[in-house]
């Protein structure tokens, strides 16, 4: 199963969040940082609501590295207005974080100077299936005439391998950092960090703090259960993480989802070792402490995330 044909009718209206609706704001995270997020996401986000893609920017001396392209030409063009306001500095870098539409369709409307810095396995993915059947995905998420229809596929110029990273020289002591961490959710997430601002960006590996969990859309539920684990445990206090769907938050915002990820995979796997048919698995496995007001928890734990565990549980078995 790939992660942009999702056939599964979703308890939520499209589109998911109305791209026509969205007005992006740089938020200054100090030396040079910026997230970049929706207008109402402060306010949304810990009520449930889905927010648009988050994403930010870094000004070093000699040019900026932007983080996500967006979806649609609109957003892009709010991200190149956001970083023309804040700085004169050329954007030199423009680093997405997986191979979903939300996140790199704008990277066409990038300057054409900029670099685009991409995983190797979410490049492959998307030169494998070709961007035609990505943008229907998205038109079936965030509807027609939001102007994805108009997407132009450009490919990523540098490539981080698996397991790799990149440290990008902005100049004047500011460097990016892009980070295999494991599979948060695809096989070709990158996180990237800023080292002295102390901002992390996660891209869907992380969608964003409670009550969300995660969209478990890939097949596997123990490597990103391991792996947000390990990051969680390797975040030093005070660092700010952007998630790839919210406001700004810290490490202790990210508790909820990696709890709810590694107790889905524990719980599940006990359930395949004890026997249980994946029906039975659904009532032992209610998780309702983890149903704290998310309106996709009931279809994304009940229907995508318990049957991905179990799966998983079943082969390993
Ligand atoms: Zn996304």
């Amino acid at each position: 199963m790939t992660s942009y044909t999702v056939d599964r009718k979703v308890p939520w209206p499209v589109p998911i969040w109305d791209a026509d609706t969205v007005r992006l704001i740089a938020q200054d995270l100090g030396a040079g940082a910026y997230a970049v997020v929706a207008d109402t996401a402060d306010a949304q986000t810990t009520q449930g609501i889905p927010q648009a893609t988050s994403g930010g920017f870094v000004v070093g001396a000699n040019g900026v590295f932007v983080i996500e392209s967006m979806m649609t030409p609109a957003l892009a063009r709010q991200v190149l207005d956001l970083v023309a306001a804040t700085t004169d500095a050329p954007i030199r870098y423009v680093g997405v974080t997986s191979d979903h539409g939300d996140h790199f369709f704008g990277n066409y409307l990038m300057p054409e100077q900029a670099r685009i810095v991409q995983h190797q396995n979410a490049f492959h993915a998307i030169e494998a299936s070709g961007i035609e059947p990505r943008k229907q995905a998205q038109i079936g998420w965030f509807d027609l005439g939001k102007g994805i229809e108009d997407v132009r596929y450009r490919p990523a110029d540098l490539l981080v391998p698996p397991g790799g990273q990149l440290s990008v020289n902005l100049g004047g002591g500011k460097f990016v950092e892009v980070l295999d961490l494991g599979q948060g959710q695809t096989p070709g997430d990158l996180w990237y960090h800023d080292p002295q601002a102390k901002v992390l960006w996660a891209g869907n590996a992380f969608i964003c703090e409670k009550p969300a969990i995660p969209w478990l859309l890939d097949g596997v539920a123990k490597t990103p259960a391991r792996a947000l684990r390990e990051i969680f445990d390797r975040i030093p206090e005070g660092t700010r993480i952007v998630p790839g769907h919210g406001r700004v938050t810290d490490k202790e915002g990210m508790r909820f989802f990696v709890e709810y990820t590694e107790q889905l995979v524990d719980r599940v796997s006990k359930a395949v070792s004890d026997g249980m048919s994946l029906e039975d698995t659904r009532k032992a496995v209610p998780m309702r402490e983890f149903d704290a007001g998310y309106p996709l928890f009931e279809w994304l734990h009940f229907d995508i995330n318990i049957p991905c565990a179990y799966r998983e549980a079943q082969q390993s078995d």
